[in-house]
């Protein structure tokens, strides 16, 4: 069996094609290296069941690739970080480029997972969020170009589901984090980790009390699986993270504590920061029979251990 993995040199993307490799299954990496790294396929660019096709989603034909029974389409920008200053580079991604990939599985006859966010839910007023939650995002706001571009690129699975009969799987995935996030993104793990470990003090957005439920990355990448490999779901929607919410106060405090930091200093929260945000994970249970099992404790403990190791994934041990 084929799995084509766009996005696989990136954060999940990467541990992705390694669990596929695992279990026996010959992966396609296609990426273009803007977020990504090759360094996080170091740990197995050398199997022999592994290949990467250097391309941008954005011009891919169907002939650019393989035949292949499974798509993970993942390959999209990610870290806030990048919503202003990469924007029209996300929204034509997750549009145009969405669209490419979609026509590519239509041609290979491809069972398809869409990577789409928790981000569609914005900054929720139904907590925790249900899939049947249609969201509150601000269509003009600094995080639009994401946010609205991959609610349209939800939109485009189901108009594929509906006009060819696609099997086309959607995972709205929660915040994850793990080994292999770049150090630079900006998100809230990363960041922390860095500060606490040079001896700088974290810097709180705000006052600390907004929530976000952090899923270890072997978790979302098991959800990911489940999603692919359950049968009659083609054309569903599942959220995918972890259910246990925790506010960015007390994320701070467990990362201070690990790594002797300097304590916190505030600053302003970006606009449109969400508030809350937690997954309904009842249909995930019921449907996928997943739930994640690593706790916000023991994943912090491995991620910041593959740091201090340089087992990060990154040639100069630089990286989470
Ligand atoms: P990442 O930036 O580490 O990985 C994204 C990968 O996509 C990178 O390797 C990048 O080079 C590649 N890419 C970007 N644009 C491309 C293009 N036009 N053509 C080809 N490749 C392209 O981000 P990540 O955190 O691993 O996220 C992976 C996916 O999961 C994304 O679709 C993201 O929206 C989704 N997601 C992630 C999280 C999270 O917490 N990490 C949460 C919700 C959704
Ligand atoms: N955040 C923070 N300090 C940082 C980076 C982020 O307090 O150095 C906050 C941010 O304002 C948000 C939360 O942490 O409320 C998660 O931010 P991240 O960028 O990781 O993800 P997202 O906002 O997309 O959920």
């Amino acid at each position: 069996m084929t799995a084509v993995v766009t996005g696989g040199a990136g954060f999940v993307g990467s541990h992705l094609c390694e669990a596929l490799l695992a279990d026996g299954r010959e992966v396609v990496c296609v990426d273009n290296f803007s977020s990504g790294r090759d360094a996080n396929l170091d740990a197995f660019r050398d199997h022999e069941a592994f290949s990467v096709v250097h391309a941008d989603v954005r011009d891919l034909e169907p002939d650019d690739l393989p035949d292949a029974d499974r798509v993970y389409h993942l390959a999209s920008r990610a870290s806030p970080a990048d919503f202003v200053s990469q924007a029209i580079d996300i929204g034509v991604t997750n549009t145009e480029g969405t669209r490419r990939v979609l026509d590519y599985a239509r041609e290979a006859d491809a069972r398809v997972v869409y990577a789409s966010t928790s981000e569609v839910y914005g900054d929720p007023e139904v907590h925790p969020q249900p899939e049947t939650y249609t969201g509150n995002v601000n269509i003009r706001g600094p995080r639009a170009c994401y946010d609205e571009s991959k609610r349209f690129g939800e939109a485009l699975t189901v108009a594929y589901e509906q006009s060819y009969g696609l099997d086309v799987r959607t995972a709205r995935i929660f915040n994850t984090y793990g080994p292999r996030m770049r150090l630079d993104d900006g998100r809230v793990v990363p960041n922390f980790v860095t500060q606490a470990l040079a001896g700088e003090p974290l810097t709180v957005y705000g006052d600390g009390g907004q929530t976000r439920s952090f899923c270890y990355v072997d978790d979302t990448v098991a959800g990911l699986r489940a999603l692919m490999d359950a049968e009659g779901l083609g054309g569903d929607v599942v959220n995918v993270g972890s259910d246990v919410e925790t506010s960015i106060a007390d994320l701070a405090e467990r990362v201070n504590e690990r790594c002797g930091g300097a304590g916190v200093v505030y600053h302003s929260v970006p606009e449109d920061d969400p508030r809350r945000r937690c997954p309904d994970l009842t249909k995930a249970r019921q449907v996928l029979g997943w739930e994640p099992s690593v706790s916000l404790d023991d994943g912090l403990d491995r991620t910041i251990d593959a740091l201090r190791g340089g087992r990060g994934g990154s040639r100069g041990g630089g990286d989470v």
